[in-house]
């Protein structure tokens, strides 16, 4: 399941200090001496992957935006995905990875998760481009007869669609300004069929574009063999699939567990007419928001500013000292989930090792199994988290952990599905409605319910209630004290809420709803617990590993008072 996990090739796991030594030096030698200057018109940086999938290329891509943005140039990221789903929103997290919900409420990759905490940015629907958004506005096109006369074709129809799809997404302002830079990872391995439309595309495009202003980066896997040396030949045959579709790399990324030496380097660059300076060597590091430092030391940004004519400037610090943090203490964290595979809640671990950064604390993750959950693995944690999740596998095993923290004042907090089966939890154990249930799992005492629009929906893609929605937190109460206002703006990502019928008995048993949004409950919290919150909405998709969210740095704050006592 690992290769699931763009992050994953990034992430051994402990830190290590002579690496983030290296790379502070590094970082206050290229901090000087370069003029600033306007980039006139839109540069693109496309990023294809060879070898195999898992290696990493979204985390690359992200990176590499960050370097660029270090050196103030307003980047933006679009994804391509050449599966025929319209987006991320049907799709099984245990095959593809966490369903992540944009500011507009689009479901996407996860990938663009790591665009915007990389990137600090918001972005939309157009930033995810997938083969079935592309077919559907050709297919629409050729229905109001905007082709009329034509045999509609995948060349010039398709990759007209792509080419106009990127271009759209690209110009698109962000922060009310228009990007000078944007980033295109085109998922998928080259070779693969579904694919091919977008390369040819990219093809296309740097035909039509000066040389300066879109360059190609090909990230591919350099393995090491049982001797311990390392392989070109993957990336050999890579980059020959590449230029089979007439696409010559610029630059080539190689991933491994080892650096890239330079005897290797040289010998990529002669079979793929690449020089051995633009060979840049992406070894895995101890955490994923150091790659950018990897990229730094290896001259990545100067190699891109000359391809592309950008001024070279030098890169600001923040990021880097907001990275490299030393941690002082550490906590432990369960996630009670059905699934055990990390890459479905990546942006809830990012969110708590976002947390933990800005308190110096190490989050270490404990991932529990819902079905074969046992009390003694819940005494070992500092704090539980049960996440978002859909349907009855698990349920028991959830509340029994909220039962857990809730009577022994262990940490709580839960989001989305962990809200509701909170209330539903304290309803059955401290109401006594033996019978309290979500009607998603199943008969009885419906204490969350189907949210009034949704009873005539019978689509499933995109049908939710999602993305941003402003959110009123109470006076005096836990989640109002942490946001430190009154209204918030979270993300949303659910077809249930608490029935209306039965909040007012819910409230005088001792359970307060903290947060609402047009009469709606958002919250729920128990004062009195040293911190038992539970969200509807879904603050893992706000932080940044500049601005962690809120309730994840109160969790984590009262995890390490727990550890302490
Ligand atoms: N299944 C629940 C609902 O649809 C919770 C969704 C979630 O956790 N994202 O309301």
């Amino acid at each position: 399941m690992r290769d699931l996990n763009p992050a994953s090739l990034f992430v051994p796991e402990a830190t290590s200090k002579p690496l983030i030594f290296s790379l502070k030096l590094c970082i206050n030698m290229i901090g000087s001496g370069y003029d600033h200057q306007r980039v006139d018109r839109l540069k693109y940086i496309v990023v294809t992957g060879g070898v195999m999938s898992g290696l990493g290329k979204g985390i690359t891509t992200a990176s590499i935006g960050r370097i660029l943005k270090n050196r103030r140039y307003r980047v933006t990221a679009v994804k391509i995905d050449p599966y025929l789903n319209i987006d991320a929103g049907t799709m099984n997290p245990a095959q593809h990875g966490e369903v992540f919900v944009l500011s507009d409420g689009s479901e996407v990759d996860l990938d663009l998760g790591n665009y915007e905490r990389f990137l600090d940015i918001n972005l939309t629907s157009l930033h995810n481009i997938t083969t079935g958004k592309v077919y559907r506005n050709v297919i629409e096109k050729e229905r109001r007869g905007d082709y009329l006369g034509s045999t509609v074709q995948i060349i010039p129809h398709v990759t007209d669609e792509i080419k106009a799809s990127i271009k759209r997404a690209a110009m698109h302002r962000l922060n009310g300004e228009v990007p000078e830079i944007c980033l295109v990872e085109v998922g998928g391995t080259v070779g693969d069929i579904e694919s091919m439309p977008f390369l040819e595309a990219v093809r296309q495009l740097r035909g039509e574009l000066p040389p300066e202003d879109l360059v190609l980066i090909h990230v591919t896997l350099v393995p090491m063999d049982t001797m311990g040396e390392l392989k070109t030949k993957p990336t050999q045959h890579s980059v020959k699939a590449l230029r089979e579709l007439g696409l010559q790399p610029d630059i080539i990324v190689t991933r491994g567990v080892k650096p890239t030496d330079p005897a290797t380097k040289r010998k990529i660059s002669s079979f793929c007419d690449v020089p051995s300076s633009a060979v840049i060597s992406a070894a895995t590091v101890p955490d994923i928001y150091q790659v950018p430092l990897e990229l730094e030391r290896e001259g990545l940004a100067d190699v891109l500013c000359e391809k592309l004519r950008l001024e070279r400037r030098a890169p600001e610090s923040s990021w880097y000292e907001i990275v490299m943090k030393e941690y002082t203490g550490q906590v432990k964290v369960g996630i009670v989930s059905k699934y055990g595979i990390e890459d479905v809640y990546i942006s809830i671990k990012e969110a708590l090792k976002h947390a933990g950064r800005s308190r110096s604390v190490q989050v270490e993750i404990k991932w529990l199994d819902a079905e074969s959950l046992e009390e003694k693995e819940l005494a070992e944690v500092d704090g539980i988290l049960v996440p978002g999740g859909f349907g009855s596998r698990g349920v028991e095993g959830k509340l029994e952990a909220i039962r857990y923290a809730r009577e022994s004042g262990k940490p709580f907090l839960g989001l989305c599905f962990g809200f509701q089966l909170a209330v539903v939890e304290y309803a059955r154990n401290m109401l006594g409605w033996k019978d309290a249930v979500s009607e998603e799992i199943g008969d009885g005492r419906k204490v969350i319910a189907l949210l009034p629009e949704q009873h005539r929906v019978t689509a499933m893609g995109g049908t939710m209630r999602l993305g941003i929605q402003p959110v009123e937190l109470k006076e005096g109460t836990l989640i109002r004290r942490l946001y430190g206002k009154a209204k918030v703006e979270e993300r949303h990502r659910h077809r249930y809420e608490v029935n209306p019928e039965y909040i007012r008995e819910i409230e005088s048993a001792g359970l307060e709803f903290s947060a609402t949004a047009n009469g709606r409950m958002e919250a729920c919290e128990l004062p009195g617990h040293r911190f038992f919150l539970a969200t509807q909405f879904h603050p893992e998709f706000t932080s940044r590993p500049a601005s962690p969210s809120p309730p994840f740095v109160g969790f984590i704050v009262a995890c390490m008072k727990c550890r302490g006592e």
